[in-house]
């Protein structure tokens, strides 16, 4: 029974995770949101069975089941991401249940909503290699605000002091000035604005680290496809960075990474 709990929360997520897919494949393609869900290539449309989080995607092995079209890997990578996400911030703030329901609550509600919002940009950086303004905007209006709303009297994670608010600009200007002089060839100006509201998430010392751990795994994975690619490797490949940029927010959200830590290594 002690795995019961986690089990459902997680399960919660995935289901949250698999309406962000929806926001994800359907934003700005000319389809509303409404409507059932149908495979993009041959227009059948789902069964029950098929439109669950995670498992769908295994039992059909990733494939239509009448077309045999690849199905997209961003569906069950966001829908485990939200999971998992949604597990850790319960864990994370569990410790005020029996303090406050409500502040459990507000940090439950306020961080959710900041990593679906994010879930999306990565799922739709992959998909059009662009970050919509109409979701990164909203983000830095979200994160801004909550740097006046996280102070409940002796329990506060950072207030709105001067450092906190300069920390948004701050973490976004080495990100800025990569954008200037490449000409915006290296990252795109979204990224720019996404660094904007992760330093407002996360204030300087935790946001550097984030770019840091981000520049980190897109290396890595840079590298590696250059090895499996091999001479299909091209110069104009292009990796989105927002999906390196959100995994590294992650990591030094719930690791609690700062960058003076992780340079401390060295
Ligand atoms: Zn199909």
């Amino acid at each position: 029974m002690e795995y019961f709990i986690p089990v459902v929360i997680f399960l919660f997520g995935t289901v949250l995770g698999s309406f962000l897919n929806v926001i994800i494949f359907r934003h700005n393609s000319g389809r509303g949101f409404g409507g059932r869900s149908g495979c993009l290539t041959c227009a059948r449309n789902l069964s029950w069975y098929e439109l669950v989080p995670i498992f769908s995607y295994l039992g059909l092995r990733g494939k239509c089941r009448d077309c045999h079209t690849p199905i997209s890997i961003v569906y069950p990578i966001i829908e485990f991401s939200m999971g998992a996400i949604l597990l850790m911030l319960v864990s994370r703030f569990a410790f005020f249940l029996p303090l406050s329901g409500a502040i459990f609550t507000y940090f439950i509600a306020f961080y959710t909503l900041i990593f679906a919002i994010m879930l999306v940009i990565v799922g739709y950086d992959i998909r059009h290699k662009i970050i919509p303004n109409n979701l990164v905007y909203p983000l830095i209006f979200i994160t801004f605000i909550g740097l006046f709303l996280s102070n409940f009297g002796s329990v506060h994670f950072h207030t709105a002091t001067l450092n906190a608010i300069l920390a948004g600009p701050l973490v976004a200007l080495p990100l800025f000035i990569l954008w200037a002089v490449s000409k915006g060839a290296w990252l795109g100006f979204g990224d720019v604005k996404l660094a904007i509201a992760i330093g407002f998430m996360l204030g300087a010392e935790r946001g550097f680290a984030a770019l840091v751990l981000s520049f980190w795994t897109g290396a890595l994975i840079g590298v590696f496809l250059i090895i499996i690619l091999g001479r299909n490797a091209t110069k104009k490949m292009y990796l989105p960075f927002a999906p390196f940029l959100i995994f590294g927010t992650i990591l030094a959200f719930f690791l609690n990474v700062t960058v003076t830590s992780l340079l401390g290594y060295f």
